[in-house]
């Protein structure tokens, strides 16, 4: 976990927690997108499969080669069937987890989008949860502490994590070779998510300007609404990356504009991607959300 980004006390409270020997079976890690949820989770999962104890740096024993090459068959990835997890998804979790792990002694479940457990689906297995067969670890990762259900969280060991010190993310992308200026620009736009400046880290701005709210206005609204739905696809955090552009982009418009016109309309569509921006958080349904907000857009720059 020494690659992780930020939440020292975290990584600091579960290295601890592993090496004393005190494993929880279920953990939900909370907070917004791109602060680094998942890839923290994923870390943990890996040290604790891994058949030397997770304690050195750069295991290379079958489980951590495994696990990093992204087939270990103890670490189940449970992801939701369109826009909800389902109570038959769940089933086979339960069928499953009675079943001895493949390579060690633990198998681990994976919910990287918890909140889109239905109620019925989370119910069903709460059961489990509260007698989980033993080596069975449950890991939830969601947004929002309201999106699970209390019954769900109360059974869990529950970190949240909020956004890093831009300071730490620039100090580590000077370690990943960046120039201070470059490390410096990004560490600031990433507000402090550090799944925000990988992003840019790994690739780019390439891509991004293909979705230009110049761009977008120009196409009808059923072109747009294939839009939200190519869109739809993206993990959320990067849904959040794009409505970032979208700001910067409009923002920059605002100073250009000089008729009251347009400067209504550029308001109006920077006041509407500001609220998609707080929706976002929540477990929105993300193409309504964007047809929404295509229509306005629309609407707006045709009147
Ligand atoms: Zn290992």
């Amino acid at each position: 976990m020494e690659t992780i980004i930020g939440h020292g006390e975290v990584v600091k409270s579960l290295t601890s927690s592993l090496a004393a020997g005190k494993v929880g079976h279920a953990y939900l890690w909370l907070g917004p997108a791109g602060v680094g949820k998942k890839t923290l989770a994923k870390a943990f999962a890996k040290q604790l499969l891994c058949e030397a104890g997770g304690k050195a740096r750069d295991c290379r024993c079958s489980s951590c080669c495994r696990f990093e090459s992204g087939n270990h068959p103890d670490f189940i990835i449970v992801e939701p069937e369109g826009n909800t997890l389902k109570i038959d998804q769940i089933r086979q979790v339960q069928h499953q987890a009675y079943l001895s792990p493949v390579m060690g002694k633990r198998k681990i479940y994976f919910f990287p989008e918890a909140e889109k457990l239905t109620d019925v689906a989370s119910n069903s297995f709460l059961k489990l949860l509260e007698e989980a067969p033993p080596g069975i670890v449950f890991m939830f990762v969601a947004v929002r502490a309201d999106s699970i259900l209390p019954t769900i969280r109360s059974r869990c060991q529950v970190y949240h994590l909020f956004p890093v010190p831009v300071s730490e993310i620039e100090e580590r992308l000077l370690a990943l070779g960046y120039s201070p200026a470059e490390a410096r620009k990004r560490s600031v736009a990433s507000q402090g998510l550090p799944g925000l400046a990988l992003k840019e880290v790994t690739e780019g701005d390439s891509g991004s300007h293909q979705w230009r709210i110049a761009d977008l206005i120009r196409l009808d609204l059923i072109s747009l609404f294939k839009v939200s739905e190519e869109l739809e696809k993206k993990e959320r955090k990067d849904i959040l990356l794009i409505l970032r552009q979208w700001e910067t982009e409009l923002r920059g418009d605002l100073i250009r504009l000089e008729t009251p016109d347009s400067v209504t309309r550029t308001t109006g569509a920077l006041e509407r991607v500001a609220e998609l921006l707080v929706m976002c958080e929540y477990n929105v349904n993300v193409r309504l959300m964007l047809d929404d907000f295509f229509t306005t857009l629309k609407r707006l720059y045709t009147s």
